[in-house]
């Protein structure tokens, strides 16, 4: 079934540049790869998907939703892991995920606690936990990043080139976590690794100059492009 559906999609920056050229993109469940090289679009579109930038021009829809007009119904479904997050670096990875699940509203101490518990245990951060985040390595990092994103078990996981810069093994690491996510949830991968997105994705797409090029099963796309 498809749960995401972009129909003419546009996005020009107030400079002019076009960043977003007519996107109309189907995501159904699972995971789903946007591939493109630098300056694609991709972090235009995951922006956009996730309710922070407004297009000029198109429609977003999530289920029955329209997101571009109830964009509150979508952020409270939303799980969304920017490239470049920024962290208090002084904090610890135990601390910041409790704080992150009073923002999000969970109320009582004991589900706050056993939420961050099973966060940090699925993350294999539980052994780092008191730790402060300044001193963790960049697989941690994007691990701990992934643990903010769960908060709140979102329907929809955003995740902006997640694996850049990120050595082979724990790259992936990180993508078997997302692999563990589950299929009842949307989870869309944003990277310039074709390898990212073959190994693991059902169904991807890919983006040049704002355009959506080619879209479908890796299986079928990847000897073509
Ligand atoms: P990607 O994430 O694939 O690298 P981006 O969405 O960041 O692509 O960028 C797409 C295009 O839009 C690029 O040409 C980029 O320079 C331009 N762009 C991105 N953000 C802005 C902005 N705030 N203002 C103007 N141009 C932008
Ligand atoms: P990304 O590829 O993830 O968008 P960039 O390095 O392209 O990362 O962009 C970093 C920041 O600079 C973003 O906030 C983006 O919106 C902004 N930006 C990117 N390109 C431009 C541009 N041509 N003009 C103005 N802002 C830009």
């Amino acid at each position: 079934t498809v749960m995401l559906n972009l129909r003419e999609v546009t996005h020009i920056y107030p400079n002019g540049t076009k960043a977003l050229d007519n996107v109309t993109l189907s995501i159904p469940k699972g995971m789903f790869g946007l591939l493109g090289p630098n300056g694609a679009g991709k972090s235009t579109l995951m922006r956009t998907v996730a309710t922070l930038q407004t297009p000029t021009a198109g429609e977003i829809h999530f289920g029955d939703t329209d997101i571009l007009k109830n964009p509150e119904n979508l952020r409270e479904r939303l799980g969304y892991l920017p490239q470049d997050f920024g962290v208090y670096p002084r904090v610890s990875a135990y601390d910041m995920l409790e704080h992150m699940t009073v923002l999000k509203g969970i109320a009582s101490k004991a589900d706050r606690k056993a939420t961050v518990e099973t966060l940090l245990n699925q993350t294999n951060l539980w052994d780092v936990r008191k730790k402060a985040i300044a001193g963790f390595s960049g697989g941690m990092r994007q691990r701990f990043g992934i643990a903010q994103a769960l908060i709140g078990n979102p329907e929809l996981i955003i995740v902006d080139e997640p694996t850049a810069g990120l050595d082979p093994e724990e790259r992936n690491r990180f993508l078997n976590l997302l692999a563990e996510i589950g299929e009842n949830v949307v989870i869309i991968l944003s990277t310039h690794i074709v390898e990212d997105v073959a190994d693991l994705c059902p169904n991807m797409a890919v983006i040049a100059n704002g355009r959506i090029q080619l879209e479908g099963a890796p299986l079928d796309l990847i000897g073509k492009t």
